[in-house]
């Protein structure tokens, strides 16, 4: 008997380092390309996260930023200074993120190598296409992302206060989808916040509670994705076990939960990586 290890190769592969909103991550690679989604860790756990799925940040070949809120940036500037890898994002967060990072002498921290883009303009790294996309929120400019690879296509879709028909076409056709799933109205509204930060969090700018995201599996979702990952909970208004049970409920009559694989993003760990 041969005992010749076959390993499947890995196309795509997707792992939420963290999520939620006190920090956002989320790597992804093909063969030949690396890339790291927001940097809302500290660089010392992106690389500890990374290290623990096998993988050397070193060997990242970009950073892209949604938007400027610190839960997505909070790494960005000591990740960037000691990979030197090329940091994507819009004009505006870009100016945005510089100008909350001054230090106290007023000057603005300079990205080694800063490459912009537009949403709504498609752009490549390595042989990974990205497809920015305008998502609703209280940022200067945020976005959600598609990245495609070997007919592989992963959505990205967390901090939007709802889903706009332009973001919901975007979302079609995904492979993996990484979506938001922030709150329950109910432990929202009964919760700790102030009323203008449960306003905020409500609104259209906000972010998307469970029953939204539902709305949009039962109604709008093409059925396309193997994996369906609920991102950015809140851990004071929502509870893991509530957001998969309402995610599960809209997925169960499209077809089974063995193709809509349900996976929690944590604060606290990287996913089991997804491998496509
Ligand atoms: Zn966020
Ligand atoms: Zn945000």
């Amino acid at each position: 008997m041969r005992h010749l290890q076959q390993r499947r190769r890995i196309i795509v592969q997707v792992c939420v380092l963290a999520s939620s909103s006190s920090g956002n991550s989320t790597f992804i690679r093909t063969e030949k390309t690396r890339i790291l989604v927001d940097a809302g860790l500290s660089k010392r756990d992106v690389l500890a996260r990374l290290a623990l799925i096998n993988e050397d940040a070193e060997q990242l070949d970009a950073i892209l930023i949604t938007h400027e809120h610190s839960d997505h940036i909070y790494g960005l500037a000591m990740l960037a200074k000691k990979l030197r890898i090329p940091v994507f994002m819009t004009g505006a967060t870009h100016q945005a993120w510089a100008r909350a990072m001054r230090n106290e002498k007023g000057e603005r921290p300079k990205l080694e190598k800063f490459e912009q883009f537009d949403a709504g303009h498609r752009f490549q790294v390595g042989d990974i296409e990205v497809r920015p996309f305008t998502i609703p929120h209280d940022a200067a400019d945020p976005v959600g992302f598609t990245f495609r690879a070997e007919g592989i296509k992963v959505g990205i879709a967390t901090d939007l206060g709802y889903l706009p028909v332009s973001v919901r076409d975007h979302l079609r056709g995904c492979d993996v989808l990484v979506m938001e799933s922030n709150h329950d109205l109910e432990m929202l509204r009964g919760g700790p916040y102030p009323w203008s930060v449960k306003q905020r969090v409500m609104s259209r700018v906000g972010h998307l509670s469970n029953l939204a995201l539902a709305d949009f599996l039962t109604n709008d979702y093409d059925n396309s994705a193997t994996f369906v990952v609920l991102a950015h909970l809140s851990e004071q208004n929502n509870h893991p076990e509530i957001a998969r049970r309402e995610a599960e409920r809209a997925l169960a009559p499209r077809g089974g939960l063995f193709h809509n694989r349900v996976l929690l993003a944590s604060q606290t760990e990287a996913i089991e990586p997804i491998r496509l």
